[in-house]
């Protein structure tokens, strides 16, 4: 849940999370329509997939306890090199360092080298009998991030109350390293097509390869331009959406039409008891204004 989202955000989810579900079996037993639909509105819904998907391979193939070797754990569902390093220093308590944005950065400024310029499993692996000469790692692996959030955080680190400050290069060095994270941004722009019927209905498929939203509910979206479209399509609105790094410019189309294209489901504009992205829900937002 806290893949790319902040904590504040993340706790009433939580909450609902471990209070419907107890155990891994227990979650391991729902449907993805229920966890997406108890996602809804945290984003990135990939990862409500990845976690249904690898409570149900935990509970097959691991008794329902999360493996403890590093290969092992990184063959479960959206387990990447950062997740796996953090599970197992959390909680088998081994030496590990689990390296995001903060973590990069307190190295980053002690040394007072530039991000891009220091591959970090390297120097990890050469400094690794002074960085691990606890044996309260699971502690470690923690106490570093939150350093990061709290103490070297990304603008005005509070140096002088830092534990650090008497080794850091950055606090000492006259000519201070910045890093300057560029967003890759990408502009896209999207024709939506909406078939609608007078039940206040919308034509919704899962049916869909496009890459931000693939096999979610969405209308028909086509790249601009790419797609003919007769007299009987009515322009509703040009409005922009962001989705991550992607700046969407749409404009959004109309059809009244009783006939169901295939792979589709009407759904209705006004109910909200089956998961739908918010991309999807603003579209709905949008159409409803017709009636
Ligand atoms: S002294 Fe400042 S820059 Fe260095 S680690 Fe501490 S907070 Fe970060």
């Amino acid at each position: 849940m806290l893949q790319q989202t902040q904590v504040k955000t993340v706790v009433p989810y939580f909450f609902k999370f471990t209070k419907k579900f107890k155990t891994i079996e227990a979650l391991s037993k729902s449907n993805e329509k229920e966890i997406l639909k108890m996602w809804e509105g945290l984003g990135y819904y990939r990862r409500a997939r990845n976690l249904l998907a690898c409570c149900k391979t935990l509970v097959k193939n691991y008794k329902s306890r999360l493996p403890n070797s590093i290969v092992e754990i990184k063959k479960l569902p959206g387990i990447g090199d950062y997740t796996a390093n953090a599970l197992l220093g959390l909680i088998y308590n081994e030496p590990r360092i689990a390296v995001d944005g903060n973590v990069k950065r307190v190295f980053s400024r002690n040394l007072n080298i530039k991000e891009k310029n220091i591959k970090f499993d390297k120097l990890i692996e050469k400094n690794k009998k002074k960085l691990f000469s606890t044996n309260r790692n699971a502690d470690f692996v923690e106490a570093l991030m939150e350093f990061g959030a709290l103490i070297c955080k990304p603008k005005d680190p509070k140096c002088l109350a830092c534990c650090l400050n008497k080794t850091c290069k950055y606090f000492k060095s006259d000519k201070k390293i910045k890093n300057i994270r560029n967003k890759m941004i990408k502009n896209k722009n999207y024709d939506i097509f909406c078939y609608i019927n007078k039940k206040k209905q919308i034509a919704l498929t899962k049916n869909n390869q496009i890459s931000f939203l693939k096999n979610f509910n969405l209308p028909e979206i086509k790249e601009a331009n790419s797609f003919t479209k007769d007299q009987n399509w009515k322009f509703l609105k040009n409005y922009k959406n962001s989705i991550s790094n992607l700046k969407l410019n749409i404009n959004l189309y109309y059809k009244f039409s009783n006939k169901l294209p295939s792979k589709y489901n009407w759904y209705s504009l006004n109910d909200n008891k089956e998961f739908v992205p918010s991309f999807t829900k603003k579209i709905l937002r949008q159409v409803s204004t017709l009636f």
